[in-house]
């Protein structure tokens, strides 16, 4: 095996280099005596929400609740259909599921790999599902106005699932406050990371946020009156402080990810690589660099001979996942995309010139007849 020498992730540098902030709040939460639902929560909850430009956020365990909580929050029939992008990690699904409603897939654009909103507008026609969940793949916000404009239409609400997406924009705004709500996960390896799990909710409607923050706590406002049945998910006032420290450094470790992202562009659109299309007006959070091509398996080993490490995102659709795979869904352009996406190493473990190498070796696998830079 060659050495590593561009690894996919090591979420050390970032957390390393701001050590010192990161164990004060630790210590500062352990000999405050409160360690849910305190202060530490409800400072990082309006922090984020300023952060992503929505009126009100609330914490919850993880992106997965985030999701789940929202979509029992809405009330829908049981059994209710939800679109669902084709393309994703299985969570979108399984919170549809976990919430006893039904995944109605509809297959992403190629060039974007965000639902299509040609094919979502088939099955709202269809009167198929009561609400939507579309995704921000790999940090690129999705076609948000089109989708709004097909639901406002038919009155079904739009969950944003945005755990991909932290520091995305969309036509100049930052994109948690559009559409009933955003759901969001602090997962160690997302943009913005806690030191273990940890989720939000953001939304512009007071009466959904009381809600839910009543749902991630047995359903309670007041401490034993019960109004919902609710669940145990809480962001903790450790991971709260930790966040907080974090999220002050975001925009810098956003810049370092936009600008390795940049130079991966350069470098292969001019050698006809496929890359996810960023729309005028959209900003994405760089979250994963995605590469399309043809022989992924074979490049993916190539590279890994040159110690570039990488992931595919994801290797099988969740429609073809056991828990699904019985209701035949056929959706052609996701089966492509998990056939040939293979993810380049970025963020903030890794430097410019880091980005660069990657770049070259890339461009050398793919033709090795091309000059050296
Ligand atoms: C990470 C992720 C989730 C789930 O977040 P967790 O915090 O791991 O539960 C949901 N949707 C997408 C698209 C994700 O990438």
């Amino acid at each position: 095996m060659a050495e590593v020498r561009f690894p996919f992730l090591d979420l050390r540098p970032e957390v390393l280099g701001i050590a010192d902030e990161v164990t004060e709040a630790v210590d500062r939460v352990m000999r405050s005596g409160r360690y849910l639902l305190g202060p530490e929560m409800e400072r990082f909850e309006s922090d984020f929400a300023a952060l992503v430009g929505a009126p009100e956020a609330v914490a919850v365990g993880s992106g997965l609740d985030a999701l789940l909580l929202t979509l029992r929050a809405l009330d829908l029939p049981a059994g209710t259909g939800v679109a669902v992008p084709a393309h994703t990690f299985v969570a979108t699904w399984f919170a549809v599921t976990l919430a006893g409603l039904r995944p109605v897939p509809v297959d992403v654009r190629r060039a974007c790999l965000t639902m299509d909103p040609e094919r979502l507008f088939e099955v709202v026609e269809r009167k198929e599902v009561g609400c939507v969940v579309p995704v921000h793949l790999y940090g690129l916000p999705c076609h948000m106005a089109e989708i709004e404009a097909i639901c406002d239409r038919a009155g079904i609400p739009v969950i944003y699932d945005a755990a991909q997406a932290h520091g995305a924009t969309y036509l100049g705004a930052a994109v948690g406050a559009r559409g009933t709500a955003s759901c969001w996960s602090f997962y160690p390896g997302k943009n913005l990371g806690a030191l273990g799990d940890g989720g939000a909710i953001t939304t512009a409607d007071p009466v959904l946020a009381e809600r839910l923050r009543r749902l991630r706590n047995y359903g309670s406002a007041v401490k034993y009156h019960h109004e919902l049945v609710g669940i145990n998910s809480r962001l903790d006032e450790i991971q709260s402080a930790i966040l907080t420290v974090k999220l002050r450094h975001l925009p810098r470790w956003q810049e370092q990810r936009r600008r390795q992202a940049d130079i991966y562009r350069k470098a292969l659109e001019p050698v006809g690589v496929r890359l996810q299309e960023q729309p005028s007006g959209v900003e994405s959070a760089h979250h994963l660099f995605p590469i399309f091509v043809a022989g992924r398996d074979a490049l993916q080993r190539h590279l890994a001979a040159e110690g570039v490490e990488t992931l595919v995102h994801y290797p099988v659709p969740p429609h073809h996942q056991a828990p699904y795979a019985d209701r035949g869904f056929e959706m052609p352009v996701a089966e492509s995309a998990c056939n040939e996406e293979l993810s380049l190493p970025i963020g903030p473990h890794l430097t410019d010139k880091d980005a660069w190498a990657v770049a070259q070796i890339v461009v050398r696998a793919l033709d090795p007849a091309s000059p050296q830079a």
